[in-house]
């Protein structure tokens, strides 16, 4: 067991909100949510006060009062929602966010990317870099992050050590790319790439057994960095452990083009990953913007899960992707910040962006020119919507859905509580509150208080954060 458990049980009371299904929000007010020892809610108690749970909850769990912890949301403020679930994103490149120029990816990655992963085999320098990354992810509600590391080894371990220590559920890939890179940065052959992976896998089974907290997960850069032979041994590698994988697909139009020189007998760049064995339910594609839709089918087909970064592709101006035809495809879609592609550490606002880049597809002159004004109608996605993608579609990409990004019985207790506050009228002295930038009035309903957050909101409105019953992050007076 991982060494965050709380020792006690726990009851949460009062709004929790989260996705019912795609495109719907369930409200639940005056509930008890029962959180064991272990993380895990075991009862869900509606129309509820304290004073009824400790009467009949704790009766039937055979809890007591002196061996429960109590939080509560209060008032029309406060919710609890499921943390967020961040499918892709560059730990290393966390201190890159915002700063990209004009640069698109090929010229992003050789000027940016590529020098600042490489002197993180500097292992002090890569505990700064990882541990505010983590705690700054923490700190926007992300309970869960698919991480890509970078070539090195220790440095990757030391991510996994950092992870499982602060608590964040985490996936973490050692960097393979034995292709094509920059001379200071790449893989010397592609057996030095997976003898390297498979050390990072044995280091992470060495710290959490059961990868309960922190799991390996394989990790092709993407195809032009990787030769035909790290493809397979990867591949055979995934087959042995039943790992998943990551990777980028069809981010921008260059590197389509490139891929098509470098693989000039693959059909598409789709292809290329079936053709070397990459291409399974197992498998999360970033980006997935210039597909054709004989790829689409195929990635539905092989059930590979898509990671929508909408920062990432408005900051290196690589596209938008069509979630809606994605996902009318059958495929399951979760949301990446892409840092340091993306600009910003936090799902809340890769959410608002999947949002606002939906309704791009439907402007006239845009991607969807070539469809009536229902379909690009149809192409714009609601808040509910992004949220779910922000939670549940994220669980769903990286098979946790049986776990986390709802409120269930037999689910992990991985959530955000979520304080919406208002700005005091006055100057206040020594004022010690945060409040914000979103301002509750009091007559909202609660789908229009979602909705100024989702547009709002930041990392002010989360007080507090949990991974597995444990407390990871608690907002503190900064100032
Ligand atoms: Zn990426």
């Amino acid at each position: 067991m991982p060494p965050s458990q709380p020792g006690k049980n726990q009851v949460f009371f009062g709004t929790f909100i989260h996705a019912k299904k795609f495109g719907e929000l369930e409200y639940l007010h005056n509930t008890a949510i029962c959180v064991d020892v272990s993380g895990k809610i075991v009862a869900i108690e509606p129309n509820c006060n304290q004073q009824k749970a400790v009467e009949t909850v704790y009766a039937r769990l055979g809890w007591s009062l002196d061996t429960v912890a109590i939080s509560v949301a209060r008032d029309h403020r406060q919710f609890f929602f499921p943390g967020f679930i961040d499918t892709h994103v560059h730990a290393p490149q966390y201190p890159n966010i915002g700063v990209f120029g004009k640069s698109t990816l090929l010229d992003w990655l050789n000027k940016y990317t590529f020098p600042m992963e490489a002197s993180l085999s500097s292992l002090p320098k890569a505990r700064r870099v990882y541990t505010r990354c983590i705690r700054r992810t923490l700190a926007h509600g992300t309970t869960t992050a698919a991480y890509y590391a970078t070539i090195d080894v220790n440095a990757t371990n030391l991510l996994a050590d950092l992870c499982f220590s602060m608590g964040q559920r985490a996936f973490v890939g050692r960097v393979c790319m034995d292709h094509l890179g920059p001379e200071y940065y790449i893989d010397e052959s592609p057996d030095h790439a997976l003898a390297a992976t498979r050390a990072t896998i044995d280091h992470i089974r060495s710290i959490d057994s059961n990868f309960e907290i922190v799991s390996p997960i394989l990790t092709p850069r993407f195809a032009p960095a990787c030769s035909v032979e790290t493809m397979r041994g990867l591949s055979e590698l995934q087959k042995q452990t039943q790992l998943p994988m990551q990777t980028h697909i069809s981010e921008n139009v260059n590197e389509v083009e490139l891929v098509k020189e470098l693989f000039p007998d693959s059909r598409s760049y789709a292809d290329v990953y079936d053709t070397h064995g990459l291409l399974n339910e197992k498998m999360i594609l970033a980006h997935a913007i210039h597909l054709t839709e004989e790829e689409a089918d195929l990635i539905a087909e092989r059930k590979a899960k898509i990671a929508h970064c909408p920062c990432s592709n408005s900051a290196l101006t690589s596209g938008i992707a069509r979630v809606r035809w994605l996902l009318g495809k059958g495929i399951q879609v979760g949301l990446g910040t892409d840092m340091s592609g993306g600009y910003s550490p936090s799902i809340l606002e890769a959410a608002r962006q999947a949002k606002l880049v939906s309704n791009h597809l439907a402007v006239p002159g845009g991607r969807s020119d070539d469809l009536s004004w229902e379909e690009r109608e149809e192409a714009k996605l609601s808040v509910e919507e992004v949220l779910y993608l922000a939670t549940r579609g994220g669980a769903q990409v990286l098979g946790l859905a049986n776990k986390v990004g709802v409120f269930e019985v037999g689910k992990q207790w991985d959530a955000q509580l979520v304080d919406l506050g208002t700005v005091p009228d006055e100057v206040v002295e020594d004022d010690q509150a945060i409040h914000g930038n979103v301002d509750v009035f009091g007559w909202e309903t609660w789908d229009e208080r979602v909705a100024k957050w989702v547009f709002n909101g930041d990392d002010r409105n989360t007080k507090k954060v949990w991974v597995q019953g444990r407390l990871v992050h608690v907002q503190t007076y900064m100032y």
